[in-house]
């Protein structure tokens, strides 16, 4: 299947949702096209906007569903580098600056035994994570701005709209 991309159409972001209608996961509207084309999903909303391919056209997805239903646990997040910066907002839980530069600090340090979990790791601008240094946020005095947890992953997926989409307020509280 080939598809001319004219605009950044395929770029738009599509809600999937679990068989039973629950939020699942947000893709973008190629992935979408490709998981339609091989049946795993069906369209649920269209915004009415026309794709065309070689020998077909068909209305750009907002909303789809897959046939299958997945278990939850097929569908935790994982811990990552880039999913905890996702949680933490991109932002430095000790100062609360949007840096462009990023690193992800320890907790309780790695060397008094700190391990990689949602709740020891959070992301640090550089300044932050060079005074915290090789101590805990108490020893340091910098307390966080919120408590490091596991994300629920809804909230999760929340996280990651660009742009709240009209068609998808039947299937998810965008606030
Ligand atoms: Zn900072």
């Amino acid at each position: 299947m080939s598809m001319n991309n004219g605009n950044g159409k395929l770029n738009r972001q599509v809600l999937v949702l679990n068989q039973n209608y629950a939020p699942l996961q947000i893709c973008n509207v190629k992935h979408a096209i490709i998981m339609l084309y091989l049946n795993r999903v069906e369209m649920v909303e269209s915004d009415g906007v026309m794709i065309h391919t070689v020998d077909d056209s068909f209305p750009l997805p907002t909303v789809v569903r897959v046939k299958r239903y997945i278990k939850y646990r097929d569908y935790e997040i994982v811990l990552s580098r880039k999913n905890i910066m996702r949680r933490d907002e991109f932002e430095c839980q000790y100062c609360g600056k949007h840096d462009s530069q990023l690193t992800i600090d320890h907790v309780q340090p790695k060397r008094y035994g700190g391990k990689d979990t949602w709740e020891n790791l959070v992301t640090a601008c550089v300044r932050c994570n060079n005074v915290k240094g090789d101590r805990t946020p108490e020893q340091a005095e910098m307390p966080f701005r919120k408590k490091p947890k596991k994300p629920h992953y809804v909230q999760f997926l929340k996280q990651q709209i660009d742009e709240p989409i009209q068609s998808w307020k039947p299937y998810i509280f965008l606030g």
